[in-house]
């Protein structure tokens, strides 16, 4: 089933977009038949539940905190992470950068955007944005890569909400590239899409697709 899943999603997702397998609440034994199936990025929204699922998976295995951060939890996860997309303040970057110099490791990280109407969801406006990247803290910072964007559209069953949403996205992105990373060749991940809308991401520019049910069932 899980086997079946991947090679159904890898048939329709281009060679230059990851497929990120979200492995949240499901169990060991589910991941590992997704790794034997020749799956390496996984994505969790938990750190601790991350934390615990890496220790048992082989160290090929790339892992991508995909949910909301508390600055708190950093340090269990900065040895290792692959990928931390929900990035939205300088007080996160400034401890993901503390405790990544600890483990002497730089770390590659996304700016989260609000894209979507409801209010709940987390994420900058590009006005944060830049006043972050402006100030002189940020500049301060050695052990951060910001590699590119990410972010959630609304849940909604308009299909061109949603596309307009991912198209904002992918404006900011291009914002932030001509302003501050024209030159970096790092600077080229937008993260948008899930089982239920990642084929409107991925026609919308979207580099990186996070998808979970799809591959393991509901949760
Ligand atoms: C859970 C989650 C996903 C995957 O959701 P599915 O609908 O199961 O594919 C993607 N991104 C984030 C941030 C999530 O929390």
């Amino acid at each position: 089933m899980i086997q079946e899943q991947l090679e159904l999603l890898r048939s329709e997702i281009p060679d230059n977009v990851t497929l990120i397998a979200v492995s949240k609440t499901k169990p060991l034994s589910d991941l590992q038949a997704a790794y034997d199936a020749g799956q390496r990025h996984f994505g969790e929204n938990k750190v601790q539940e991350m934390v615990e699922k890496a220790a048992q998976l082989p160290k090929d295995t790339h892992w991508h905190l995909i949910g909301h951060l508390q600055s708190n939890k950093v340090k269990y996860m900065a040895g290792f992470v692959h990928l931390i997309h929900g990035v939205d303040s300088l007080k996160l970057l400034q401890e993901i950068d503390k405790q990544a110099q600890k483990a002497g490791r730089i770390q590659d990280v996304l700016l989260q955007f609000h894209i979507a109407q409801e209010e709940t969801k987390f994420g900058l406006e590009l006005q944060e944005a830049n006043e972050i990247l402006e100030s002189k803290a940020f500049k301060q910072l050695k052990c951060i890569r910001i590699c590119g964007v990410m972010g959630m559209a609304s849940f909604t069953s308009d299909v061109q909400q949603i596309a307009n949403e991912f198209q904002g996205l992918k404006k900011v992105f291009e914002t932030l590239k001509g302003q501050y990373f024209a030159d970096a060749t790092y600077f080229k991940e937008i993260s948008m899409g899930m089982s239920g809308d990642y084929p409107i991401a991925i026609q919308n520019g979207s580099t990186m697709v996070r998808v979970g049910s799809k591959i393991f069932g509901g949760r």
